[in-house]
């Protein structure tokens, strides 16, 4: 499903990715783990061509988006990604947030795009917060409706990068709940998060990334109860 073969990322004379490889197979929910600056959210931008690779290559469905003939808004179709800033827009309601990128990306009707919004949003359960503003909701629900504009996308991969970290203790719960039901529907994800239970429980694999290198991958249960190298026994010593 997605082939990152060889990554490497510089920003000037930084380089910030060294010779990254993931596989991830269709419906497999792969959770990336690492300390501040590891590289982890310009790993997950790569993904969706939000940052240009330096080296290397990346697959998605056997299309090699790191060529240049990529259509990038293509890609984006089919990548959905959610970031732990909400980026709503602020003169939106909730409904027509869902319904903008449907429209105009899309090309669906305004009826369409309203039924598809509809459906989204109850299954994050905002159904009944459609017509509030962004102002008007928690942090929480905000950051559902922003699943659900992604969602809207028929997206075939959705991108976490600390979807909860903005949020306050109580409202996370919430939005784990629906990452959590998206990956027992089937749905191929890479998730960037804090929340050490949630990849326990959810992921298939996990990642564990410093200095731009992928240090440890496994199982959950290989990399949190029986870590290989000390740097990740050390981060899980810390954080857990
Ligand atoms: P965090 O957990 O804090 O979100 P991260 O693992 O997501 O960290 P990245 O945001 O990928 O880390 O950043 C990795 C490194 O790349 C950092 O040292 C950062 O300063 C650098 N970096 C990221 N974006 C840029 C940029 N646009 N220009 C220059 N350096 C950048
Ligand atoms: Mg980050």
């Amino acid at each position: 499903m997605i082939s990152i073969q060889h990554l490497s990322k510089s920003f000037g004379a930084t380089t910030v990715l060294r010779d990254v490889n993931i596989d991830v197979k269709r419906g497999e929910v792969v959770v990336v783990l690492g300390p501040s600056g590891s590289g982890k959210s310009t790993m997950l931008r790569c993904i969706n061509l939000l940052e240009t690779p330096t080296g290397g290559h990346i697959f998605i469905e056997g299309n090699e988006i790191t060529a240049k003939r990529t259509d990038v808004n293509k890609l984006r179709e089919k990548v959905g990604m959610v970031f732990q800033q909400f980026n709503l827009f602020p003169h939106l309601t909730a409904k027509k947030n869902v319904e903008l990128a449907q429209i105009k990306v899309l090309k669906r009707s305004k009826e369409e795009a309203a039924r598809i919004a509809r459906e989204q949003l109850e299954r994050v359960g905002m159904a009944d917060r459609a017509d509030f503003y962004p102002a008007q909701l928690s942090g929480g629900q905000q950051q559902r409706v922003a699943i659900a504009r992604a969602l809207a996308m028929d997206p075939h991969v959705m991108l976490f990068d600390e979807a909860t970290s903005a949020l306050d203790p109580e409202l996370v719960r919430d939005v784990l709940d629906v990452m959590r039901a998206l990956a027992a529907g089937g749905m191929t994800m890479v998730v960037v998060t804090h929340e050490m239970n949630f990849a326990r429980e959810v992921a298939d694999r996990v990642i564990f990334m410093e200095g731009g290198v992928i240090v440890e991958e496994g199982t959950p249960d290989e990399v949190f109860n029986n870590p290989k190298s000390a740097r990740t026994r050390d981060f899980l010593g810390h954080i857990t």
